[in-house]
């Protein structure tokens, strides 16, 4: 359990002001200031709880993600974040990240985010747009968000990230292309996009026969634009959906992408610790009852090792431009990829959707945009 690279940690708040109808993540809308004050005893039980079994590993990022964790008091992120530092080692440079809806911060509160330790700030901006907003139905507007990154740095924050989205029904390219200049415009030193996807059991789900997405070569005509878009603005890709300023890379997103230990707390929230992948109670009200009886079942534990760790560290490694390296993969999961995996490799190379450069292999542009595909081909292998 002491991995060199150190180790993240996760917190989950799964509380938004409404539930946007495209959303799928474990977040609710409906609660109590009750329930929110119960489920802040129950993270802090929770992080006790885990300090306890003992862990040792130098955390190098903390995230605080949902959810709308900006709609937390300044007061709860800083007891969270004290809670953190007080059992776990905690890396002097580490990187600490906030996810902030445009329409629960002001400058005030920012500023005041940054006096309590939030290092970096990523804004869930999505569009600038209101109509596409409206379509998306967030709780802000174009305003909000431009406001926002603007109070940003004023409030002191140098590393600040923005999340859009592309695919949305309505959007033309231009839509696209302005929204991208905005956020250039605008300063964030970090940009992530992402298709708009419809996922079932969402309510955006039960009405997608009426919701008209570009279509799918207008789609990777928009991924692309936003690639170059970013590119000629000194934005570095590093990950299929990820850009950055030189030195802005996401350091907690990265450890995913390589398969390092992270420690998750709250409802639902995942962890990877000692080769164990394993996930929270999901359903916030359980997680609350769970953690005051101090017994936080650990589900779906599954333990990743031999070619299946292998193959779990090439399907995130893949999503990084660099690629990843097969050799030092295979050193970290204690075997060499086994016959079918080679053969599925070597065919995605002929095939040109993996390039491959002595022992690392990473997607070629054209792989990039059928990434599930490829990766698909690798896990069945
Ligand atoms: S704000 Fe984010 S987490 Fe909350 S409902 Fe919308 S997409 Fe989901």
């Amino acid at each position: 359990m002491s991995p060199e690279a150190g180790c993240g940690i996760y917190v989950h708040i799964p509380f938004c002001r409404r539930k946007c109808p495209y959303c799928d993540f474990n977040s609710i809308d409906a609660f109590s200031s009750a329930t929110l004050r119960r489920y802040l005893r129950a993270l802090l039980a929770d992080i006790r709880l885990t300090a306890a079994a003992g862990t040792g590993d130098v955390v190098r990022s903390i995230y605080i993600g949902g959810g709308t964790p900006s709609l937390l008091s300044v007061r709860s992120v800083s007891t969270i974040l004290a809670s953190i530092a007080a059992r776990f080692p905690i890396a002097p440079d580490s990187e600490v990240t906030l996810e902030a809806n445009p329409a629960s911060v002001d400058r005030k509160k920012l500023r005041q985010l940054r006096r309590c330790g939030i290092s970096r700030l990523s804004i869930g901006v999505q569009s600038f747009q209101d109509r596409l907003l409206r379509v998306l139905g967030r709780i802000h507007n174009g305003a909000q968000a431009r406001a926002a990154l603007r109070q940003a740095q004023t409030a002191g924050f140098s590393n600040v990230s923005i999340d859009l989205m592309y695919a949305i029904a309505g959007q033309s390219l231009s839509d696209w292309e302005a929204d991208l200049r905005q956020a250039i415009a605008g300063g964030a030193c970090h940009v992530s996009f992402y298709d708009l996807t419809i996922e079932p059991g969402t309510s955006l789900f039960r009405r997608r026969r009426t919701f008209v997405q570009p279509a799918a070569d207008r789609q990777a005509q928009m991924y692309r634009r936003g690639c170059r878009l970013l590119a000629a603005a000194g934005f570095r890709q590093y990950e299929i959906s990820s850009f950055a300023q030189a030195g802005f890379e996401s350091r907690h997103n990265q450890g995913y992408w390589r398969n390092e230990p992270y420690l998750g707390f709250g409802a639902g929230a995942f962890s990877y610790w000692d080769g164990v992948r394993f996930y929270k109670q999901k359903n916030v009200v359980q997680y609350i009852y769970q953690a005051q009886r101090g017994c936080l079942v650990r589900f779906g534990k599954e333990r990743l090792c031999g070619q299946r760790r292998l193959r779990e560290t090439l399907m995130l490694g893949l999503r990084l431009m660099r690629g990843i390296d097969l050799t030092a993969a295979a050193q970290r999961a204690g075997c060499a990829p086994d016959a079918p995996l080679q053969a599925a490799i070597a065919h995605s190379i002929e095939d040109g959707w993996l390039r491959r450069r002595g022992s690392r292999i990473r997607l070629s542009r054209r792989g990039i945009l059928a990434y599930n595909d490829v990766v698909g081909e690798l896990l069945r292998a």
